[in-house]
Parts: structure tokens; C-alpha cells; sequence
């Protein structure tokens, strides 16, 4: 469970009220900056154009009832590689267990953290064919999408500033699938299930 808290924005100095505790990043309501919670404390990245409104059904700020749970979408994150882009959206479910939404040419994936550590040099480097270590135990790298942020919108639970460089990698091990993705400041581990899009209800 999270709750909320007030932070004081780095920019222009106005208290922004209410954010959820798990915030690490997120547009200022009251100067539009985007924000982050760097090594330094709370920081500016800069004012940035959310020019991702590609058509979908999920919106910054829609609520929904996704398998029986209900959630709002509170914020999301646009991925290009070279062969185009992807979203991941941050849903905020209203049981406190929030979770990333991946959404690809169509195709929804949820997230599910696992709560596995790996490190981020080894991440950096990990090329398909090869092996990379987690928590002690080898995992076969089958795949790597090297991407870049290419915009944001709403809060996240992540540091993460637009133009900044992602490593994406799919691993498997023990008869299990885990995604890596790793940014500047974080990395993230999950499981994830794809969800067909009439299971979505939208209020
Ligand atoms: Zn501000």
C-alpha cells in the first residue's frame, strides 16, 4: 500500500500536493517541467512536448476495470528503437498493487515485478546467446531492444527523463521468462501476461 505526500517542486518552488509516495517522476501541474527524483533529491529535467497521443484506448488519467481490479492510469512512458516505438503505461490499481502495461502495435502485456536483482554493467553489456547473472543463478539472454525514452506523461514510479537510453532484455531460466529494463537510475524486473483488450472496461 502507498499513500501520498507533498513535494516541493525544484522548479518554481510550489508544493505539489497529493502525489502518490511511489512517485519518482512527474510534470509539475503548476510550471509543466518534468521532474525527477535524482541522486541530488528532487531535479528538473525540462519542459518537454508530450507529443505521444498516437491513438489508443488508454488515456493519462482514464479509469478502468481491468480482471475484476479497478484502476486509474496515472501515467506512461513512450519507447522508440529502430523499428518504431511501445508504451508502458503506469496503472494505478486501486488495491495499492500498482502495475506497468505494456501496449505494442496493439498487444497488451501486464507486468508483474519480481523481486530479483541484477546488475546494471551486466545488463548494459548482456547480448543475446549469452548469460547474465541474477541473484546468483544464470539466465540465458534470449533477446535485447536497445531503446531510448522518447516521451513521458503523468507520474511514475520510476527516475526517468526523456532522451535518456533503456536496455531492454528478455532472459530465461528454470523453465521461467523475466524482462529487464534498465535506465539511468533504475532497473526493473518482471513477468509479464498478455491481456487481451476486451478484457478492459472502461467507465
Ligand atoms: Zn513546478
Amino acid at each position: 500500500m502507498s499513500h501520498n505526500v507533498s513535494i516541493s517542486c525544484p522548479s518554481c518552488g510550489v508544493a505539489i500536493e497529493n502525489t502518490n509516495a511511489l512517485t519518482r517522476s512527474l510534470t509539475c501541474p503548476h510550471c509543466d517541467n518534468w521532474v525527477y527524483f535524482g541522486s541530488n533529491g528532487w531535479e528538473v529535467a525540462g519542459l518537454f512536448e508530450h507529443a505521444i497521443d498516437a491513438p489508443s484506448m488508454l488515456q493519462l488519467g482514464k479509469s478502468g476495470v481491468l480482471l475484476d481490479r479497478g484502476f486509474v492510469v496515472g501515467g506512461r512512458v513512450r519507447l522508440s528503437y529502430e523499428d518504431g516505438y511501445w508504451d508502458e503505461w503506469w496503472l494505478e490499481f486501486e488495491d495499492g498493487n500498482h502495475q506497468w502495461l505494456e501496449e505494442d502495435d496493439g498487444v497488451y502485456r501486464l507486468h508483474e515485478k519480481i523481486d530479483v536483482k541484477a546488475k546494471a554493467d551486466q545488463v548494459k553489456k548482456a547480448n543475446p546467446g549469452g548469460n547474465i547473472s541474477i541473484d546468483g543463478a544464470d539466465w540465458f539472454v534470449s533477446e535485447r531492444t536497445d531503446a531510448q525514452v522518447a516521451g513521458v506523461q503523468g507520474s511514475l514510479p520510476v527516475a526517468i527523463v526523456p532522451g535518456e537510453a533503456v536496455v531492454c532484455i528478455g532472459v530465461m531460466g528454470n523453465g521461467r521468462k523475466m524482462s529487464i529494463e534498465s535506465s539511468e537510475q533504475e532497473i526493473q524486473i518482471w513477468q509479464s501476461s498478455v491481456v487481451r483488450g476486451a478484457a478492459f472496461k472502461w467507465s
